[in-house]
């Protein structure tokens, strides 16, 4: 890399010092963008499966995870919905996938995606827990039971 003085990075005198530190302050205002009364970085998730599912024995296709609280609560696509009647219930209104791979934010106030600071692991449900999940509770005809 080379600045316009000729300089590498590592070379300069003054200039590069002075660099460094306002791009660090300006990751570290855009890392921190985002609205903490309701989502909280610090809170764990709740289990590794929808709440209400595993208290009278459901199943779910994906996972979602309250922002707020850490609820862990199954998609709209699966047959209970428990991550959104969460967010109806408590107000709770932002969710984030539990799903391996998966970073994105939901804002069910302006019902978009969005995206959101480094929450409490574990980011993910086991990655040995199957999708849909979990196992021994999920029926054969699965597909036919999904919500649209
Ligand atoms: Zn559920
Ligand atoms: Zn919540």
């Amino acid at each position: 890399m080379t600045y316009r003085n000729g300089l590498r990075q590592g070379d300069g005198p003054g200039m590069l010092r002075v660099r460094r530190p306002i791009h660090a302050a300006a990751l570290g205002r855009s890392a921190m963008r985002y609205d903490a009364t309701v989502i909280d970085p610090t809170v764990p998730p709740s289990g590794t499966g929808c709440v209400e599912c595993d208290e009278v024995g459901g199943w779910w296709l994906h996972l979602r995870r309250c922002a707020s609280c850490g609820h862990i609560g199954c998609c709209d696509n699966s047959p209970a919905q428990h991550a959104t009647a969460h967010a109806a219930v408590t107000g709770h209104p932002v969710i984030r996938s539990f799903e391996p791979g998966e970073d994105w934010f939901w804002d069910y106030r302006t019902d978009s995606f969005m995206h959101g600071p480094p929450l409490a692991p574990p980011l993910h449900h086991p990655l040995d827990q199957p999708v849909p999940g979990p196992r021994g509770r999920v029926p054969a005809d699965w597909r036919s039971r999904l919500n649209p």
